[in-house]
């Protein structure tokens, strides 16, 4: 079996790449508010259209044609999906206007425009640029996206075709419900994602530049000093990092339950809910978001079956007979007891055990609909695999 991922590299552009690279995404960026602007008018323009008004420019200006036609085609491509996407994929808004103060450089290639010799990384114009080989790649890349992030670090994020054995066949089904005190809480203990507090742990640190910032700010209109700049840099810094250990451990549990489960059914976790809550910078900290959106991309990777179901109820429903509670349970009771069957257990996993089994009833063919509990069927639908929006072939990585 071959998918296809993306691998990211370091990169370590001189002053000169960086100063080219900069150029290119001024033009890309010109390029992508054109279309925005466009799609404003009313018309819809598509890839091809575009794609031929890239054409006619490049022929006209001498401006637009000093930087690499690659790059401006494929910015004018990523639009064209953008767009598409925005049709057809809930959630997902219209294209922006992508601004100097706040749009993050972000420049695509396919093989007509770059090529990797003597281990480095070049583009059109000359650009050579080393790269921090930190493993090897598996196949040879078919297109390099070369970004910059928040803290002005350049990578290239390369999409390559590897092998990788079928996931191992597993029985096993388990629950997965999202929370602020446990992060992830399942029917089986031994798979609990534990909340580490990784921000938690350096908010003093975060504090203490923040501080320094706000000593540090000008009156407005006036252009920022080279230490507030310092301390802004120290400050996003430190939050990456938190970022980065969070998203490290999502990995490393995911692998784990996705390893050893065929069936894996999830709270579809909206944290726009949460983030309202008083719970908000908690909840921000657990990164839920980001375990939920590695369980069920590991999970559809390896072809498991990967349900979502919505949270509503899970949690005054009882996993053991499916009786819903009068009454919801208030945020500070952590144990569930139902006045039926007198089944006793945590509040999570009493709905995890929920979430499990109305994902469990909906694989249920329509003559199991009689064994099916009715309380379980007031949950609501259940979203299953195809429904979840996902970008084609490339796994983000
Ligand atoms: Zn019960």
């Amino acid at each position: 079996m071959d998918e296809v991922v993306r691998y990211t590299f370091r990169l370590r552009p001189g002053a000169t790449a960086e100063a080219a690279l900069l150029a290119d995404w001024g033009w890309c960026r010109w390029l992508w508010n054109e279309a925005v602007h466009q799609c404003r008018t009313g018309r819809r323009p598509t890839f091809g259209k575009l794609s031929k008004l890239l054409t006619e420019a490049r022929a006209r200006s001498s401006w637009l044609r000093d930087g690499s036609q690659v790059a401006q085609q494929q910015t004018l491509r990523t639009y064209a999906l953008a767009l598409q996407h925005s049709f057809r994929v809930k959630g997902r808004g219209r294209p922006r206007v992508k601004r100097l103060k706040d749009a993050l450089p972000s420049l695509e290639y396919t093989t007509r425009g770059f090529s990797i010799r003597e281990r480095r990384l070049r583009l059109p114009g000359g650009v050579s640029i080393p790269v921090v080989w930190s493993r090897e790649l598996p196949s040879d890349p078919t297109s390099v996206r070369v970004y910059q992030d928040c803290l002005g670090h350049w990578y290239a994020s390369f999409v390559v075709r590897r092998d990788t054995a079928p996931a191992p066949d597993v029985e096993g089904a388990i629950g997965v419900d999202w929370g602020v005190t446990t992060t992830a809480t399942t029917t089986d203990p031994a798979y609990d994602l534990p909340y580490l507090g990784h921000r938690k742990r350096c908010a003093a640190e975060l504090a203490k530049l923040q501080r320094r910032m706000a000593r540090r700010r000008r009156v407005k209109g006036a252009p920022p000093s080279s230490g507030y700049l310092r301390a802004k840099r120290q400050a996003a810094k430190v939050a990456k990092k938190a970022a980065r250990q969070n998203i490290h451990d999502a990995r490393v549990w995911a692998k784990k339950v996705v390893d050893d489960h065929a069936t894996i059914a999830v709270e579809d976790f909206k944290p726009k809910f949460l983030a309202r809550s008083r719970m908000a910078r908690k909840a921000a900290d657990a990164a839920i978001g980001a375990a939920k959106r590695e369980l069920v991309d590991r999970g559809l990777r390896a072809g498991r079956r990967v349900v979502l179901v919505p949270p509503a109820f899970t949690t005054m429903t009882c996993s053991q007979c499916g009786t819903r509670a009068k009454d919801r349970l208030g945020l500070g009771v952590r144990v569930f007891r139902c006045d039926t069957c007198g089944y006793t257990a945590g509040r999570d996993r009493n709905a995890a055990g929920t979430i499990l089994a109305t994902a469990e009833r909906g694989r249920a063919g329509a003559d199991d609909v009689r064994h099916a509990i009715t309380s379980f069927r007031e949950v609501g639908e259940v979203r299953s695999e195809p429904e979840i929006p996902r970008l084609p072939a490339v796994g983000k990585r």
